[in-house]
């Protein structure tokens, strides 16, 4: 027993369940630690799914997070496939879809998200896929042979992911995109514009400000795309990267104050103090609003599991997370600020360019960079260290940026 804590519960094993169980017991919890996932995989990270996975690269035992008898080390209560429906705050229960109640001393939400279908239907047709589980990314990567039409439904990071592994393939790839640019909730116009072109010089067909899309059933096989109302094609895939939702029901509807996500303090703590978030399920605490990434997932778990065992260790990293597209490896630090800084773009070569934005103060609010991860690994230095940039300096490829050390 650590703390008086005999029973920690976990609904969700994806990478931020994962990391909140092996912290857990890396930190020296020896009483009852069960998980609930509604997926049978579990403890596997997602970002190869869409590149390595999708492309036939990777299977499914290099996706797990840690190896298989570490996780068996960890001496796990599961519950899998089952899905937790309830949280009993008085009671300290949850209520699983197979019946059974399981009670807790401390709980811990990492349900992540899922991805988005705008029309419920289309999840209904043959050949219509999401890319969120192994599962999915194995359905969706039989799909993949030279020649096959496939067609993406938003362009996202998700989709472009999709839209590279699947050119690569030898696949005749079109993009719809509702919007007039690509990722516009998470980069600027000018990193919007270098997606477009990316895609379209490796053959993508990248439609922006589409119209109404309209998908149903194609005589012979196959799915028939509409736009506005105008047959666009038929394609033998669609892939919808409409984005994800929250799953943050199962805390909203047991009462924890919710906004986009689960809000939760620096230390995970959502508005019960027996009930602790992390993952895409929880807001950023400085931020207020729900960051999907990777690192987010993991940091944010570690931190609240350590702090659930009393070692208050307070989250506040600067959102990053990374994509990878045909040659190039995009990293993106930071976010949006209130657009009164300067805007900076750093042309190295052809394939290596950095966009930045200074504050006010010409402090770095955020850095997108393409082939360039040295330079993320200075750009998060100069955040920590809140330091003062020179704008000419970083416009200019000629200087060394590393003279800039903080
Ligand atoms: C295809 C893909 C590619 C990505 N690529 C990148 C990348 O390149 N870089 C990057 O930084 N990030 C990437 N991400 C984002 C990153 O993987 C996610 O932010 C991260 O997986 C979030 O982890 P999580 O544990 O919070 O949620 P999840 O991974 O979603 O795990 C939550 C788990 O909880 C389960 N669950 C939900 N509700 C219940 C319930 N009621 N009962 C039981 N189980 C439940 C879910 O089914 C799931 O298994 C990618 C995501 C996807 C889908």
């Amino acid at each position: 027993m650590s703390n008086g804590i005999s029973r920690i519960l976990i609904i969700g094993a994806g990478q931020a369940g994962a990391w909140a169980a092996h912290t857990l017991r890396q930190n020296g919890f020896d009483g009852t630690l069960a998980v609930v996932s509604n997926e049978s995989q579990v403890f596997y990270e997602r970002p190869p799914l869409s590149k390595q996975v999708l492309a036939g690269e990777m299977d499914a035992a290099s996706t797990l997070l840690f190896p298989a008898d570490a996780i068996e080390a960890m001496n796990i209560e599961w519950h899998k496939p089952d899905t937790a429906v309830a949280i009993d705050r008085e009671r300290k229960e949850v209520r699983l879809a197979s019946g059974k109640v399981l009670g807790y001393d401390k709980l811990m939400l990492t349900t992540g998200s899922r991805a988005r279908v705008p029309v419920k239907a289309w999840a209904e047709l043959d050949g219509v896929y999401t890319v969120r589980t192994l599962d999915d990314a194995r359905r969706l990567g039989e799909e993949l042979e030279p020649g096959r039409r496939m067609a993406i439904i938003g362009g996202g990071w998700i989709g472009l992911e999709v839209a590279a592994t699947a050119r690569k393939q030898g696949l005749e790839v079109s993009l719809f995109e509702l919007g007039e640019r690509l990722c516009a909730r998470s980069v600027g116009t000018d990193v919007s514009d270098f997606l477009y072109r990316l895609h379209s010089d490796q053959g993508v067909d990248v439609r922006l400000s589409c119209g109404a899309i309209d998908l149903q059933p194609a005589a012979g096989g196959g799915v028939e795309l509409s736009l506005a109302g105008t047959p666009a094609g038929r394609f033998d895939a669609v892939v919808v990267g409409a984005g994800a939702e929250i799953a943050s029901e199962l805390g909203r509807e047991a009462g924890l104050e919710t906004t986009s996500g689960l809000v939760v303090d620096a230390c995970g703590r959502t508005s019960d103090r027996d009930i602790y978030a992390a993952g895409d399920v929880a807001i950023h605490p400085e931020l207020g609003y729900c960051i999907q990434s990777w690192a987010n997932a993991q940091n944010q778990a570690i931190s609240a599991a350590l702090s659930l065992l009393g070692q208050e260790t307070p989250y506040a990293d600067v959102p990053w997370l990374w994509s990878d597209q045909y040659h190039c490896n995009i990293q993106i630090l930071g976010a949006a600020g209130n657009g009164e800084g300067t805007e900076i773009r750093r042309v190295c070569g052809n394939d290596q360019v950095s966009f930045i934005r200074l504050d006010a103060d010409n402090r770095l609010e955020s850095l997108i960079a393409v082939n360039d991860p040295k330079l993320i690994k200075l750009g998060k230095r100069w955040i920590k260290a809140g330091m003062q940039l020179p704008p000419e300096m970083l416009a200019d490829p000629a200087q060394n940026l590393m003279q800039l050390k903080p």
